[in-house]
């Protein structure tokens, strides 16, 4: 099934969470010999792997590159969540293999979230392939390339019960060395009947809670002001120091853990002027011991990604979600009186899941005017196969019914994102700079609190100052206003 509108279903520019977007590695030189090339795809949990990639072949005597042309090893790390994310890997396979006529040597691996699935496919029919590893066998790539060097195929698509990478330190391959990402946990157990990620990266691990910590004062010191916690459903985050798998956690009621409101305020008491995010929230899980926490440090950003899928309750209740409608809606509730109605809110939505009628495509159109969404990433239902909905349901809404149906949330959506900007205007912001605005080197543009991206004249600032900027115009979803110097 073609996923043509899904191209063009994020709305909002500075996502976390976008998933048609691609990262490359940067050029880095520190004297090594080889170079690697490693273009990710996805989610932002997959660029974060590549950081870890690139920081595993570093000790192995790589350096990065951006240009594909001068790699000796070109990694594709990939994303399996819709079906169109699958064919573009598979055309910048055709691609790379140009490059590999001329330069038999090459070596070609394919990373991420397709490995499992696809090994054989991969190994089989795309022939230039050399190498596959999933997720959680990163430590293994060096031995993975020297039996390749050897001639050989490697693969290691092994899902652990622990692993989180917790002692590698990160290569920034997309830094604009003010924010950064830190993975706070991998996997997922929560199985949403339309979801592949639980098979592809495996039962839910929550990293040491001391190495996250390290990891952010280490930032700071460097002169990052912005970490977002990264994992698929942080509000499940759990420690303990016996074990770091959720479900062990569980079945053996191991007690003296730390849950994520515990691990946030500890984050956020690594510096004042740290700002901390985290994504993304699950409505079954985010606690109101969360959402004071939040409310406690003024350096937790008021920004909260809460994904509804659906708006109706039977909808919910076969996509295996958790909750109802209702149930979301109070923890809006909770939200806006925890945290004001400046705290801002964005979903992902799914239209035209199996069986999903007229009224129920509706009741996803009344939520959203009930919630008022910030900003919204909006798919139509990709079939997946060996998800838990591929195996039970029919995939039974037309393609045509499915995109009229994204392009009515998308255009309501669009009235929401305008009316939330508005309220912004004529309200003084605190900025983190992130750089020069895409249009201009006379203007910055950072994000406030609630994620909002504001443009402003650059006068003195730099990258990384925290500016009060009085927003006096919004355009399409920029927010466009002038610093108050102090
Ligand atoms: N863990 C996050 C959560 O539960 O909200 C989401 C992770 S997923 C990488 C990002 C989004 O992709 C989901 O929230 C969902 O809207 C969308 N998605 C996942 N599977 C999909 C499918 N089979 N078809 C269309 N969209 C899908
Ligand atoms: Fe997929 Fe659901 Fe887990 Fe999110 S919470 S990763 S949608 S299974």
């Amino acid at each position: 099934m073609e996923n043509l509108i899904g191209d063009l279903d994020v709305l909002n520019p500075q996502d976390t969470e976008a998933c048609e977007t691609v990262h490359v590695s940067k050029d880095e030189n520190t004297g090594n010999k080889r170079k690697l090339y490693i273009e990710s795809y996805g989610c932002q949990m997959n660029f974060a792997d590549s950081e870890i990639v690139a920081s595993i072949l570093q000790k192995e005597g790589f350096d990065t590159t951006s240009d594909a042309a001068s790699a000796d090893v070109i990694f594709l790390n990939t994303c399996s969540i819709r079906e169109k994310a699958e064919q573009t890997v598979r055309n910048r396979l055709t691609h790379i293999n140009g490059l590999k006529k001329q330069k038999p040597e090459l070596l070609v691996g394919v990373l991420g979230c397709m490995a499992e699935r696809l090994k054989a496919k991969f190994l089989e029919e795309e022939k230039i392939v050399d190498l596959v590893a999933g997720p959680d066998a990163y430590r293994d790539l060096p031995a993975l390339i020297s039996q390749v060097d050897d001639g050989q195929k490697a693969v290691n698509t092994f899902l652990s019960r622990e692993e989180t990478y917790a002692d590698i330190s990160p290569v920034r391959l997309n830094s604009n060395g003010v924010t950064a990402f830190i993975s706070i946990m991998r996997g997922c157990d929560n199985m949403c009947s339309f979801c592949v990620v639980p098979f592809t990266r495996g039962r839910e691990r929550s990293r040491d809670p001391h190495s996250i910590v390290q990891e952010a004062t280490q930032l700071f010191a460097q002169g990052y002001r912005e970490v977002t916690l990264l994992g698929q459903n942080v509000d499940s985050y759990k420690w303990s120091p016996e074990e770091n798998n959720k479900a062990w956690i569980e079945k053996n009621g191991i007690g003296n853990i730390v849950n994520f409101a515990n691990l946030l305020e500890l984050v956020a008491q690594v510096h004042p002027d740290l700002r901390v995010r985290f994504s993304t929230s699950h409505p079954k899980d985010i606690t109101d011991d969360v959402l004071h926490t939040m409310a406690r440090y003024e350096n937790i950003c008021k920004y909260i990604h809460l994904p509804v899928q659906s708006g109706n309750t039977r909808i919910l209740d076969i996509m295996n979600r958790g909750y109802s409608r209702e149930w979301y809606l109070e923890k809006i509730k909770s939200i806006r009186t925890i945290l004001g109605n400046e705290c801002g809110i964005s979903s992902d939505m799914i239209t035209g899941f199996c069986t999903e009628t007229e009224e129920e495509h509706n009741d996803t159109l009344s939520l959203m005017d009930a919630v008022e969404y910030d900003f919204a990433y909006m798919f139509f239902y990709s079939e997946r196969p060996g998800t838990l909905a591929a195996k039970k349901y029919a995939d039974d809404i037309d393609l045509e019914v499915k995109k009229r149906r994204l392009n009515e949330i998308i255009q309501k959506q669009t009235e929401h994102s305008r009316k939330r900007n508005n309220l912004d205007v004529g309200k003084v912001h605190k900025v983190l700079v992130e750089g020069f605005s895409k249009r201009s080197d006379e203007h910055l543009q950072g994000r406030n609190s609630a994620n909002k991206v504001i443009v402003f004249p650059k006068e003195n600032y730099k990258k990384g100052d925290y500016v009060q900027v009085l927003v006096e115009e919004c355009t399409g979803g920029t927010l466009i206003g002038k610093p108050l110097n102090s």
